[in-house]
């Protein structure tokens, strides 16, 4: 089976989630343990229509932590009573149920267990139970969902259990409990997955890890470079102690530079990915893998991108409460009452201001917009345009009034001798290389002859190969959620 087909709910779409109708509701079903896990799952199983029986060692103490609908007694008592139980007990303490094997026999018995690190055991632990109790069907199932999801109901936290058996009736059984309490399963295929599902809730943000370094190793790059020009640079020449910047001023100009850079990142390997196809002629062509791994971290560049762009915001907005900002303007006015000036007022300085931040504000509503629509539960009510003209169309207008809000807060300043410290350039010349190579590459990519190629060979036209086509007039434009097949 691919992992496409694996991905898709084991039931179909006809069957409403919780529904009581379905034969699953109103059997019986045991859960071993009366812990946090336990408490929580038998008080949505009794909420979904299930009849539960606990099995716990001291059934008399833990009888009140479940609610009344719920009947507490002995290990195996409760087993006796059904045949679907969930173990919700820690692998150490499997083999304490050894006792109980006989009365499990030919029994499903659901693992929910998670590890404390990713591959602690060389077998997963439901393998490990299973080996236990040979005589019964062990289904893995459920350990992705918190016991703070299993109380909160339907509508909140993850909605996917995994589930995965050797015994495809076993799993169906899983199954359709699940739906019924409102979940949405996923057939992972047999006891060998156990292991992956087990490693799954240990997993800390396996798609971050590289946007975050890209997005730290910029951060430092930025920073060590505006420290150099704002602090380094006023100290060696002139004595002047501007410590004080660092933990603002410098980290203001930092951050916008890595939002601005990344924002550029999230369009160039779609850009190279053009060029590529149109170089070879074909969209057939496998992607080197660094850039298949770059366009399939593009949603994380661009959230990390608008994280640093609303960080930004925050602190600009933050900069006149400073003291060091007030007692500078009382400095500047004080100079000003000195030396008699009364008309400090100098019009292309407002305009410059005026402008910049405007367009710095639409260009952090415009990221927001595409940081909402990447959100799955959003993205899900869009349609394939609709998302392909918020994330591919939208996002190259936020790239492009990002740039206009850099040349309009540079002005100037890049031909301007004294900005040159150390004979560096201002920081925001740098920051604009990346964003106008992919707005140029666009650029030349929208000439209708280019166009009209990288349309042909993305509706399969190959170099070398006849084939005739009749292109409809539908435009095609780089797309965030597009696979390297497509882009
Ligand atoms: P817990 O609060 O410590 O409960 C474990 C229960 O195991 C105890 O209440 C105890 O119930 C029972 N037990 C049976 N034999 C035992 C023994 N020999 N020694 C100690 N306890 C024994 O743990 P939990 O958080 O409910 O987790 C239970 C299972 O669910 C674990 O495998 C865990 O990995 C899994 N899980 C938990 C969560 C979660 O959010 N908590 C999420 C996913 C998966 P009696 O005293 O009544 O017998």
């Amino acid at each position: 089976m691919s992992r496409g087909d694996m991905a898709k709910p084991l039931l179909g779409h006809q069957r409403l989630e919780g529904d009581p109708s379905t034969p699953a509701a109103g059997r019986t079903i045991g859960v071993l343990g009366s812990g946090d896990f336990a408490r929580s799952l038998a008080i949505r199983l009794v909420s979904s229509g299930f009849k539960v029986v606990v099995g716990s060692r001291n059934p008399k103490r833990k009888a009140g932590l479940f609610p009344a609908a719920a009947e507490v007694t002995f290990q195996a008592e409760a087993v006796k009573k059904t045949d679907v139980i969930f173990v919700a007990v820690f692998r150490e303490h499997y083999s304490t149920l050894c006792d109980l094997a006989d009365v499990l026999a030919g029994k499903i018995l659901v693992d929910v267990s998670n590890n404390s690190e990713i591959n602690h055991h060389k077998e997963s632990n439901a393998e490990y139970l299973a080996s236990l109790f040979p005589a019964s069907t062990v289904v893995k199932g459920f350990n992705v969902v918190s016991a703070w999801t299993l109380q909160s109901g339907a509508r909140d936290g993850n909605k996917q259990v995994l589930i995965c058996s050797n015994n495809q009736e076993a799993k169906r059984t899983v199954a359709e409990i699940a739906q019924v309490m409102g979940f949405t399963p996923v057939d992972m295929g047999c006891m060998s997955s156990a292991c992956e599902i087990e490693n799954i809730p240990l997993r800390l943000l396996p798609a971050w890890k590289i946007p975050i370094f890209l997005a730290l190793g910029l951060f430092l790059c930025f920073f060590t470079y505006n420290l150099i020009r704002q602090v380094i640079h006023p100290y060696i020449r002139e004595q002047k102690n501007k410590l004080y910047k660092i933990p603002i001023e410098v980290v203001n100009t930092t951050l916008p530079c890595v939002a601005y850079v990344m924002l550029s990142l999230v369009y160039l390997p779609g850009v190279l990915a053009a060029c590529s196809q149109l170089y070879y002629g074909t969209k057939y062509r496998r992607f080197p893998d660094w850039l298949d791994q770059w366009l399939q971290h593009r949603k994380q560049i661009g959230l990390l991108s608008f994280f640093c762009a609303a960080l930004h915001a925050v602190y600009s907005f933050c900069l006149p409460m400073r003291r060091s900002h007030r007692y500078q303007l009382i400095e500047t006015a004080v100079k000003q009452a000195v030396e008699k000036k009364m008309n400090i007022w100098v019009e292309e300085e407002v305009w410059r201001m005026e402008i910049y931040i405007s367009v710095g504000i639409i260009a952090l509503g415009l990221m927001s917009l595409l940081a909402i629509t990447s959100l799955p539960s959003i993205a899900n009510s869009l349609n394939w345009r609709e998302f392909s003209f918020i994330q591919s169309t939208l996002g190259f207008v936020a790239l492009v009034i990002s740039t206009m809000h850099t040349l309009t807060y540079g002005w100037s300043r890049a031909f301007d001798e004294n900005q040159y410290k150390f004979y560096l350039p201002p920081t925001y010349t740098l920051t604009l290389l990346v964003p106008c190579t992919v707005i140029l590459a666009k650029v030349i990519f929208s000439l209708p002859c280019i166009r009209q190629r990288l349309l042909r060979i993305r509706r399969g036209w190959e170099k070398g190969r006849y084939v005739k086509f009749v292109l409809p007039s539908a435009t095609g434009e780089f797309s965030s959620g597009e696979t390297s097949s497509n882009v």
